[in-house]
């Protein structure tokens, strides 16, 4: 977290790690224990466990709560519940909605499948509905819905100090893929409404899933609304915008470059990245979605390529 962060409360403490995993939000309770909220990606569960030691020290991980089971939310769950003694004394509480998903382990249900990407199977003792109330490092947070990049998905907002966890719902600049539209189903209004919910809280300050924690919210949130409007106007655009999401989040997986061919055979693979070619681009070869998605990338400085190995780059 860089040094002029705004100050959270002592008792909160913020893992910061990149795009790959999202950020890990431990709270300290009165009785000693400890909290966390998202666990970062699978590939990173030997680092998530590392770090969250060193920030524990004594303390022991007595529950685990997910904004939304995207797998650089929920990578770290399975890991950091063994090392803390198991479902008895380290639970998992997932919203609502996806409670019975996660526990039939439905990897359709939960969209690892569909993006080929991949998490470590765990169970969940309780749902987290909207509206209720949790107790997190010592402070009273309320679970406020919030669709739109994920149906499911939760933020939890804390009343006195005003703090907002919001998951992927809003970052600094922007939000995450809004995936029910990637898929034909509706999902810009439910995130517009999602963003006027976070503007209704006044937050004073944004705990986002990715990137550092800030305090110019209203800024954030008119930046965020101007997106997803351009994005309404032209659901081509956020479909190409959510390739180069997934194109880069696979990248974000192989630091040691992929090779061309097998990164072509991913893109074309991936069930939801084909759903998104028949969707949008119909008769158009996976081939030439992929070059076009892969150029975009290397504009952008997002990656580098050169004749056989595309590699992660900015
Ligand atoms: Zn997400």
């Amino acid at each position: 977290m860089p040094t002029n962060a705004p100050p959270l409360p002592p008792t909160i403490r913020v893992l910061e790690r990149g795009w790959l995993s999202a950020n890990s939000i431990v709270g300290f309770e009165p009785d000693g224990s400890a909290t966390i909220v998202d666990t970062g990606y699978v590939q990173h569960a030997a680092q998530t466990l590392a770090l969250v030691a060193h920030l524990l020290g004594e303390r022991a991980l007595r529950r685990i709560v997910n904004t939304h089971l995207h797998s650089d939310h929920c990578g770290g769950n399975a890991a950091l519940q063994a090392a803390y003694g198991g479902p008895r004394q380290c639970p998992i509480e997932v919203p609502l909605g996806e409670l019975a998903a996660v526990n039939d382990w439905d990897e359709d249900a939960l969209s690892f499948r569909a993006t080929a990407q991949q998490a470590a199977a765990f169970t969940a003792a309780r749902g987290v509905a909207p509206q209720q109330r949790l107790q997190i490092g010592s402070l009273e947070w309320i679970a406020y819905p919030a669709p739109g990049h994920d149906p499911h998905a939760l933020m939890l907002f804390e009343t006195s100090g005003r703090i907002l966890i919001s998951g992927d719902s809003l970052w600094r600049d922007g939000f995450g893929v809004i995936f029910p539209e990637l898929r034909g189903l509706p999902g810009f209004a439910a995130q517009r409404e999602t963003l006027q919910r976070i503007a209704a809280l006044r937050p004073r300050c944004v705990i986002p899933g990715h990137g550092a924690v800030f305090d110019d919210v209203d800024a954030a949130l008119q930046r965020a609304l101007q997106r997803v409007d351009a994005f309404a106007a032209d659901p081509l655009r956020h479909a190409r915008h959510g390739l180069r999401v997934l194109l880069k989040f696979q990248l974000l997986q192989h630091p040691q470059g992929l090779p061309r061919n097998q990164l072509r055979g991913w893109f074309a693979a991936a069930p939801l990245l084909a759903e998104v070619g028949r969707r949008f681009w119909p008769g158009v070869d996976s081939g030439v979605l992929f070059d076009d998605t892969l150029d975009a990338l290397c504009r952008a400085g997002a990656a580098r390529a050169d004749a056989a190995t595309i590699f992660d780059a900015g």
